[in-house]
């Protein structure tokens, strides 16, 4: 059985309940871990005020705590290949993206380390005899939630800024997905970061999840997952008034323009849906294709997608893995159904995989609709799977009108050869993040975050850190005298 991790020690959850972890590619139980819930979390939120409280991080030298992350990163790179094998039997994905995230994982907590002690605040030379400067200060404690489609590049990008800026954290991974969240929270042990300091809280959104949401001693909450969930959590956060950021869900358009190399914008386009079984926020979800290469591209595009292999992670040659769990599995099958109701073509898939080993996972077959109106639930709503919904567009401002009639704005691409054109699309395109010729590409030196309903602040880069940080004001009086204005100094 595994543990939480509270205040420095491993336990299990007061109410001694447990959850059983399962493979979705074989659907048998791998893990058992505690499942803890409302009083678990008021139990590590109680240790993190006390880390943050009692200045046993705050008082640990800036340098110090650059040289836990470093460690911590050494940690996670020196473990890399065991925590993308239990990446990939938790979550399902290709072993080679699952290791490709962990060293993603261990460079963010080597990028914060850098970022630690760089110079941050401003000087004012301000009127009369004063002077000011602006530092910022950490928030304090910290609840960071995140969903089940990344779980160890997820913790990462929560706890490394986190951590960087001096805040403590209770941390709580997906319920689906906790494994390399439990091997990371082993390797924080081991990095030697004191108690309290990082705290992982295992168990459901609904109690563990929300506490943190609620919760009058946590200074700021930080979510990772469905925008109906984030709505919850900002009503929630109003407790306290909570500093808040959400990274929320998406609809994106991946746009093709006419004069695009067809070849590279049909790989692209694969891989921007079909990337870890379209569990991804920034899916390019929604494929515009300019009408005069359409029947051509919908050609490449459908050969290249019914050669995708699709099946277990551990494969080496596996493409595409299954989707997380049944009832994720049940929703997306779903989806598909009500696109064949709402008169979308289906181009191609639409089934779940049951030929033999593939039978025990959830496997779906990638997917393609055509003839799609904008009143269709498949258009509008997130799927989260491996779904694509294709259009056609007449010229710019028609592709530009497509791709902002969304209710998100995470993510979105243009594939074009010519400069001016992607130039002004990504400019009137409202959304966060915009690829020129290219999808999916995140680098932790870059923001990453939506417009609209696709979330509130930023993570990674210098933004990242800066949302884990109070900023304060410093005057200095120079020459202090006398005031002069009550009347006993006149
Ligand atoms: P989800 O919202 O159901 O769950 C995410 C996390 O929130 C889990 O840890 C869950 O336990 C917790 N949670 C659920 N209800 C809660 C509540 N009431 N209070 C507090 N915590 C609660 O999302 P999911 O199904 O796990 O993940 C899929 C969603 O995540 C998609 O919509 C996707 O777009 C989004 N996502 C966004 C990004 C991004 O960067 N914008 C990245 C990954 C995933």
């Amino acid at each position: 059985m595994l543990n939480m991790y509270i205040g420095g020690r491993w336990v299990p959850s007061v109410s001694g309940e447990t959850r059983e972890i399962v493979n979705p590619a074989t659907g048998e139980t791998i893990s058992l871990v505690a499942e803890g819930n409302a009083e678990d979390a008021r139990l590590a939120i109680e240790a993190a005020r006390k880390a943050f409280d009692d200045s046993e991080w705050t008082s640990v030298p800036a340098r110090q705590r650059a040289k836990l992350l470093t460690r911590l990163a050494e940690l996670i790179e020196a473990n890399a290949a065991e925590l993308a094998k239990t990446e990939t039997a938790n979550n399902g994905k290709p072993y080679v993206d699952a290791e490709d995230d962990a060293y993603t994982a261990a460079n963010v907590f080597r990028y914060y380390a850098g970022l630690i002690g760089k110079p941050a605040g401003q000087a004012y030379d301000l009127p009369g005899s004063y002077e000011g400067k602006v530092v910022r200060e950490p928030i304090g404690v910290c609840g960071q939630i995140i969903p089940w489609n990344f779980p160890l590049m997820m913790a990462a990008w929560k706890l490394a800024p986190c951590l960087a800026a001096g805040n403590t954290s209770v941390f709580k991974p997906a319920e689906l997905t906790p494994l390399t969240a439990i091997r990371l929270f082993e390797l924080i042990e081991e990095a030697g970061f004191p108690p309290g300091v990082a705290n992982l809280l295992l168990g459901n959104g609904k109690t563990a999840g929300a506490e943190l949401a609620e919760n009058m001693d946590v200074d700021k909450i930080a979510f990772t997952g469905g925008t109906e969930t984030g709505r919850s959590i900002m009503r929630a956060a109003a407790s306290n008034i909570k500093k808040l950021s959400l990274e929320l869900g998406g609809k994106s358009a991946n746009i093709v323009f006419e004069d695009a190399d067809l070849e590279i914008a049909t790989d692209y386009a694969v891989f921007g849906i079909f990337l870890n079984a379209g569990q991804v926020c920034a899916s390019g979800s929604r494929l515009l294709i300019q009408e005069s290469i359409y029947d051509e591209f919908i050609e490449l595009l459908v050969s290249k997608v019914r050669r995708i292999r699709v099946g277990n992670g551990m494969n080496p040659e596996t493409e595409m893995g299954p989707l997380v769990s049944k009832s994720h599995l049940d929703k997306v099958l779903n989806y598909i159904e009500v696109g064949r109701r709402e008169g979308a073509t289906l181009l191609t898939g639409g089934n779940r995989l049951t030929e033999g080993e593939l039978g025990k996972g959830y496997f779906v077959e990638p997917t393609i609709f055509t003839d799609i109106r904008s009143d269709m639930r498949i258009y509008r709503e997130e799927i989260f799977g491996p779904v694509l919904v294709v259009q056609k567009f007449k010229d710019e401002d028609d592709a530009v009108r497509l791709a902002n009639d969304s209710i998100y704005g995470l993510a979105g691409a243009v594939f074009t050869s010519n400069a001016e054109i992607s130039m002004r699309v990504a400019k009137r395109v409202r959304v966060g993040i915009f690829w020129v010729n290219a999808y999916h590409p995140a680098f932790m030196e870059a923001p990453w975050g939506g417009y609209k309903q696709s979330g509130i602040g930023r993570e990674l880069g210098t933004f990242g850190l800066e949302e884990y940080t109070e900023v304060k004001q410093i005057v200095h009086n120079l020459e202090p005298k006398p005031l002069g204005y009550y009347h006993w100094n006149k």
